[in-house]
């Protein structure tokens, strides 16, 4: 599984810190719900972009549920769960602040993942109802995801709102934010 991890820095800090060695494990299982069976496993490494848009690696601590036998990876929350560009980047785009080295670096890859969302957002709202109020017939997709963002404070909180409360990401359903009792 996948839980993200709320942490105050950004991907070169965490890399310069290399503050995947401090993350703590999670004290409850995010699977079985029970508390204080998680133990370190290792780590993996993905990649995210940084301040100038460019794609950086780091590690994600994983951890292992000796409970319910489930593999729980910490996602620092500046990084998007199965995709590049980092949160804050991806919030600029939405808010129209396309001057931004890192928003230009990655500008057709934000494009796309707009018209995901286009695409993506009827399933979203059948699965997270009312949760942003009702969309006005005249409110498209974008508005839609920007007053989303707004009403969670950050493009981060509101990922993490999404996984925490409703088990799905602003562009899918993902398996590994599901629970399975399978032991
Ligand atoms: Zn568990």
């Amino acid at each position: 599984m996948q839980k993200i991890v709320r942490v105050k820095l950004s991907v070169e800090a965490y890399v310069r810190e290399q503050f995947h060695k401090q993350m703590r494990s999670p004290s409850q299982c995010p699977n079985c719900g029970r508390f204080h069976r998680l133990w370190a496993l290792g780590y993996y490494q993905r990649y995210t972009t940084g301040l100038l848009g460019k794609a950086i690696a780091f590690l994600v601590r994983r951890f292992r549920c000796t409970y319910c036998r489930m593999t729980v990876s910490c996602l620092p929350c500046f990084a998007q769960p199965y995709r590049l560009v980092n949160h804050t980047t991806l919030e600029a785009f939405l808010k129209g602040r396309h001057r931004g080295r890192d928003v230009e670096a990655q500008r057709d890859l934000l494009r796309r993942y707009l018209h995901r969302f286009v695409e993506w957002q009827p399933e979203l709202i059948d699965i997270i109802g009312h949760r942003f109020g009702r969309a006005s017939p005249q409110e498209d997709a974008t508005a839609f995801l920007r007053r989303a963002v707004a009403i969670c404070g950050s493009a981060s909180e509101l990922t993490v709102h999404l996984v925490e409360q409703f088990r799905t990401t602003c562009f899918k359903t993902y398996r590994c934010h599901q629970v399975s009792f399978a032991r």
